[in-house]
C-alpha cells in the first residue's frame, strides 16, 4: 500500500513511544501476564479518576476478596461500597458489583473480550470496554483516555491541553493511528497512556525526557498557551463532595445502620446540606434509608 510523508511520520512517532513504553513501562500487578480479564476490568475501572499510588493497594484487597466476577456477585453491594474506602467517586463501586452480577448472569461469570459485548454491560464505557479488550485480550482497540488524548492534541495537533469532550474528529485521528498490528496496537494504547501520565503532564510536561520532543508540533512552536489555560478547580472543603465522602466514610465504618442527622461526626455540615447528601446518596443507590424513625442509614 502507498504511504505518505504524514502517514510515515505518524508510524514513527507511534513507534518511537513503543520503544519508550518497553523500557519505561510500571511494574503494575494489572499489567502482569498472570492477571485475569477480571483483574484488568477492576483496574480500568478503578483507575479512571483515582491515581495508581491510591489504586493499587485497593485493587490487591479486591483481588483477594473476590478473585472472579462470581466471588464479588456472591457478596451484597455494600461489601463492595465498603470496600472501596476511599477511592473516590464510589458510584464505581456499585457499578463493578452491578457488572459482576452481568457477567453472572449472561456471560457464566467471565469477561467478554468483544468490545461492543463488553460496552453493554453496566459502568462500561467506550474507554473501559477498548481498554479491557486491547489489555486483557491484546485485540487491536481505540484507547483513548485524558492521558492519551493530551499526548495526541500536543505531539500531532500542537494543542496545549485537549477540549473538554471529545468530538468525533479527535476519535478517528486517534484510530488512525492504531497500528494494524494487534501486538503493537496494545503497546500504542499502554505506552501512549503511560507518556501522558509520567512525561506528558498536563501542568508540567518533561519535554526533555519524551521520545517524541524531535517531532511534537507543540513544542516545535514554543510550548505555549498552557499557562492560559484555565486550572481544574477542584472545590472540596464544605463542598456536597465531601460531605457525601463523610457521610460514606461513616457509614462505610460502621457495621450498624447509623442515625446521620445529628452525629458527632457531622455536627459541622449544615443540616441542609446534610439532608439534600444523603438524598442524592440515596437517589443514587449507594445508600439506605433502613429506619424511617430513627433517620437511620446504612450502606
Ligand atoms: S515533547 Fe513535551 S509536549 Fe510534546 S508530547 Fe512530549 S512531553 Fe508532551
Amino acid at each position: 500500500m502507498p504511504t505518505t510523508p504524514q502517514a510515515d511520520r505518524d508510524a514513527r512517532m507511534v513507534g518511537e513511544v513503543i520503544d519508550w513504553f518497553a523500557t519505561e513501562a510500571r511494574d503494575l500487578p494489572w499489567r502482569r501476564s498472570d492477571c485475569s480479564p477480571w483483574g484488568v476490568l477492576v483496574s480500568e475501572v478503578m483507575l479512571q479518576q483515582t491515581p495508581v499510588v491510591r489504586v493499587e493497594p485497593v485493587w490487591r484487597e479486591w483481588m483477594a476478596r473476590w478473585p472472579t466476577p462470581a466471588a464479588l456477585a456472591a457478596d451484597e453491594q455494600a461489601d463492595a461500597v465498603r470496600a472501596w474506602g476511599r477511592l473516590g467517586y464510589p458510584r464505581r463501586a456499585k457499578r463493578l458489583w452491578e457488572c459482576a452480577v452481568a457477567l453472572v448472569e449472561r456471560h457464566r461469570g467471565s469477561v467478554p473480550a468483544d468490545e461492543g459485548t463488553l460496552l453493554a454491560l453496566p459502568g462500561i464505557g467506550a474507554y473501559t470496554a477498548a481498554a479491557v479488550a486491547a489489555f486483557a485480550y491484546g485485540r487491536r482497540a481505540t484507547v483513548l483516555d485524558t492521558n492519551v488524548r493530551r499526548v495526541i492534541g500536543r505531539a500531532w495537533e500542537g494543542r496545549p491541553l485537549p477540549a473538554l469532550h471529545q468530538t468525533v474528529g479527535e476519535r478517528e485521528h486517534a484510530s488512525s493511528l492504531v497500528p494494524d498490528d494487534a501486538s503493537r496496537a496494545v503497546a500504542w494504547a499502554a505506552g501512549s497512556m503511560e507518556l501522558g501520565a509520567l512525561v506528558c503532564t498536563a501542568r508540567v510536561p518533561r519535554c526533555d525526557e519524551c521520545p517524541l520532543a524531535a517531532d511534537c508540533r507543540w513544542l516545535a512552536e514554543g510550548a505555549t498557551g498552557l499557562e492560559q489555560a484555565p486550572r481544574k478547580v477542584q472545590p472540596w472543603h464544605g463542598t456536597d463532595r465531601q460531605v457525601r465522602g463523610r457521610i460514606m466514610a461513616l457509614l462505610r465504618a460502621a457495621h450498624v445502620p447509623v442515625t446521620v442527622t445529628g452525629h458527632a461526626s457531622l455536627e459541622d455540615v449544615e443540616p441542609g446540606q446534610l439532608d439534600s447528601c444523603l438524598e442524592s446518596l440515596v437517589e443514587d443507590g449507594l445508600v439506605r434509608l433502613v429506619d424511617e424513625e430513627r433517620g437511620a442509614y446504612a450502606l
